[in-house]
């Protein structure tokens, strides 16, 4: 289909930018090659032997889970443990695997807007609202290369503004160098005091692509020692962030709540912390495991929050304070995000059905009996 692995992350990096992924997470393409090309691409919550079989059975070589499948450190990769076993079989099946874990929990139309939309929310919005770094790149650039550097910047990443990307600012000056000793100046001669001129060239980057424009502007820019500052902002940028709340189109009382979102999420059950009568209208999801969550939807004045993995003492503190709980598992919050992925790579990569696949196979690992 002439598409290769790099234009599914340009796309995932459109929707779920990986500048949102916490810092303790690991996100992006995770084992392959970006120059690969793609003969289908599998969806799923998480990567085992099942699901590199069922992709490959299905004709794809991309391998696309919401749950990264290298997520702390490796020290070894051992082929007779489990781990080991899965990374082996996916690299001699030439399985490209990428990961869009917190990126697109806190991406705008992430995990929780997904299901927020599953629950009929109207008038959704972020809940917990993701505070990004922001860092301010000086380079000093001599008069003529501008124009390499401010593109290898841009092409990178650094000066995304709102919808606006590659905004730089550069003022002319003089820059001063004296070339010591061992030195290979790319302009001027060793021992000498050189005076040129140089473009002041400033621009605003995202904490979480800090690395690749740096890599960029230094591989872009013709001097031997290039000389830049980076200046951590106190601007705040949100973009994104976890969780959503929004409202009912009408009130219903919790029972009747949580009886409608069992049969939208297609689960046997669920967990209901709360008076049955209690009528609920405004609502808090989080996808996966949400308990964060609780302290803002309090404060949000929220009649419920929609989460899972939650325990009996959040149950105990939400209670006291007046909110009901539901703890619909970690599973359902969060597979219900997923056919938004298929359908959101179908429409931006021109692929049919055949060429992006939804994982059928997976299901809770908990069950109610
Ligand atoms: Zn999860």
């Amino acid at each position: 289909m002439g598409l290769k692995v790099r234009d599914i992350l340009e796309e995932l990096e459109k929707l779920a930018p990986t500048s949102l992924a916490e810092d303790w997470d690991n996100v992006g393409l995770l084992v392959g090659s970006p120059e690969a090309e793609v003969k289908g691409i599998y969806v799923c919550l998480d990567v085992d032997l099942t699901v590199l079989r069922e992709a490959v059975d299905q004709g794809c070589n991309v391998i696309l889970s919401h749950h990264p499948v290298i997520y702390k450190p490796l020290r070894q990769i051992r082929y007779d443990e489990s781990q080991g076993e899965l990374l082996s079989t996916a690299i001699e099946k030439k399985l490209h695997l990428i990961a869009a874990h917190t990126n697109y929990d806190n991406a705008v139309l992430g995990v929780s807007h997904q299901l927020a939309l599953k629950i009929g929310l109207h008038k959704i919005q972020v809940l917990m609202p993701k505070e990004e770094k922001l860092y301010k790149l000086v380079v000093f650039v001599p008069e003529g290369h501008e124009e390499v550097v401010r593109k290898a910047l841009g092409d990178a990443g650094a000066g995304h503004i709102g919808n606006y990307s590659h905004c730089t600012f550069a003022s002319p000056g003089t820059g001063t160098f004296l070339p010591l000793e061992g030195t290979q100046p790319f302009i001027g001669s060793r021992g000498q005091l050189e005076k040129v001129a140089e473009a002041r060239m400033e621009t605003i980057v995202h904490h979480g692509i800090l690395n690749r424009v740096l890599q960029a502007m230094l591989t872009a820019h013709p001097y031997e020692e290039v000389a830049y500052d980076l200046i951590p902002l106190a601007n705040e940028s949100q973009k994104g962030g976890l969780g959503c709340f929004g409202v009912l189109p009408e009130p219903k009382t919790l029972a009747e709540f949580a009886n409608d979102l069992k049969e939208k999420l297609g689960v046997n059950g669920i967990k209901v912390a709360g008076e049955p009568n209690k009528p609920v209208e405004k609502i808090a999801v989080c996808g996966g495991a949400g308990k964060i969550a609780l302290n803002r939807a309090l404060a949000l004045g929220v009649d419920v929050l929609v989460t899972g993995e939650l325990g009996h003492h959040d149950a105990q503190f939400a209670l006291q304070h007046g909110m009901a709980l539901i703890d619909a598992g970690h599973f359902a919050t969060e597979s219900v995000a997923l056919p938004f992925l298929v359908s959101y790579l179908k429409e931006q990569l021109n692929l049919d059905s055949a060429q992006v696949v939804l994982g059928k196979s997976e299901k809770d690992l908990w069950s109610y009996v």
